[in-house]
C-alpha cells in the first residue's frame, strides 16, 4: 500500500477520535441538564408540598380565629341578657346565641377535617424532602462522574492534538490539503474503507474493476459517488497449521 495512503488511513483515525472527543467535551452540558431535570423537577414538587401545608396551615388558623371571634360574641351576648325587657326579644336573643354556637360547631369540624389534610401534606413534604436528598446525591455523583470524564477527555484530546502535527508531517502539502478538503466536505470522515466492493463512507456500490484496481494498485484512489479516499485492507493470512488462536 502507498505510504502516503497509509498514512492517511493513520490521520483519519486520529481526526476521527479528535471529532468523537470534542463532541463528547461539547454535548457534556446538555448531559449535565438532563440529569438536573429530575432533581430540578423533585424540587419544584417539593416546593408544591410545602405551598400545600401552608395554605392548610392558613385556612386552619383563620378557622381557630373565628372561633375565637364567635365565642367573644357569644359571651357579649350572654352579658347583655340581663337588659332584655320582654319574651319576644329574649326567644330572638337565644336564637343568636344558638346561631352562633352552631358557626362553632361548623368550624371545629372544617378544623378537624383541614387537621387530618394537614397530617397528609405534613406527611407529602417529608416524603419529597427525602426524594430531593435521593435526588441531590445522584445529582453530585453523575456531575463528578461526568466531570472526571471530560477531564480524561481533555487529557487524551490534548494528547491527540500534540501529536498530529507528527503524522502530518509523513505526507506532502497537496495530499494534506486534499484530504482535509474532503474531511471538511465529509463532515469529518475523508478516508474509508472499502468492503466487498462497497464504499463504507457512504454505502454505494464500487465498480469491481475499481474495487480490483483499490486491492493492487497503489495509486490513491476516491469513491465515484461520495469522493472520499478508499483504501483495502487485505485479510491478515491465517496462522500457520489452520489452528484457531484465541
Ligand atoms: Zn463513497
Amino acid at each position: 500500500m502507498n505510504d502516503e495512503l497509509k498514512t492517511l488511513i493513520e490521520l483519519q483515525q486520529f481526526d476521527s477520535r479528535i471529532l468523537a472527543l470534542k463532541i463528547r467535551i461539547d454535548t457534556a452540558p446538555s448531559q449535565f441538564s438532563a440529569d438536573e431535570a429530575s432533581f430540578k423537577e423533585a424540587n419544584a414538587a417539593l416546593e408544591k408540598a410545602k405551598q400545600n401545608q401552608l395554605s392548610v396551615e392558613k385556612k386552619k388558623k383563620e378557622k381557630e380565629t373565628e372561633i375565637e371571634d364567635i365565642k367573644e360574641k357569644i359571651k357579649k351576648l350572654k352579658t347583655r341578657s340581663a337588659d332584655i325587657k320582654n319574651n319576644k326579644e329574649y326567644q330572638a336573643h337565644l336564637k343568636e346565641i344558638e346561631k352562633n354556637e352552631k358557626d362553632i360547631k361548623a368550624a371545629e369540624d372544617l378544623i378537624l377535617s383541614l387537621m387530618e389534610k394537614l397530617d397528609e401534606s405534613q406527611k407529602a413534604v417529608l416524603s419529597e424532602n427525602t426524594r430531593i436528598n435521593a435526588e441531590k446525591l445522584k445529582l453530585d455523583a453523575a456531575k463528578a462522574e461526568l466531570e472526571k470524564e471530560i477531564e480524561q477527555y481533555r487529557v487524551e484530546l490534548e494528547g491527540l492534538k500534540k501529536e498530529r502535527p507528527g503524522i502530518v508531517s509523513k505526507i506532502s502539502k497537496d495530499t494534506y490539503n486534499f484530504y482535509m478538503s474532503i474531511l471538511r466536505d465529509k463532515r469529518g470522515l475523508a478516508v474509508v474503507k472499502a468492503s466487498n466492493e462497497i464504499c463504507c463512507g457512504c454505502n454505494l456500490h464500487i465498480p469491481p474493476q475499481m474495487f480490483v484496481e483499490l486491492k493492487t494498485s497503489d495509486e490513491i484512489l476516491q469513491c465515484q459517488e461520495c469522493r472520499r479516499i478508499l483504501y483495502y485492507e487485505h485479510p491478515s493470512p491465517e496462522p500457520a497449521g489452520g489452528a484457531k488462536q484465541q
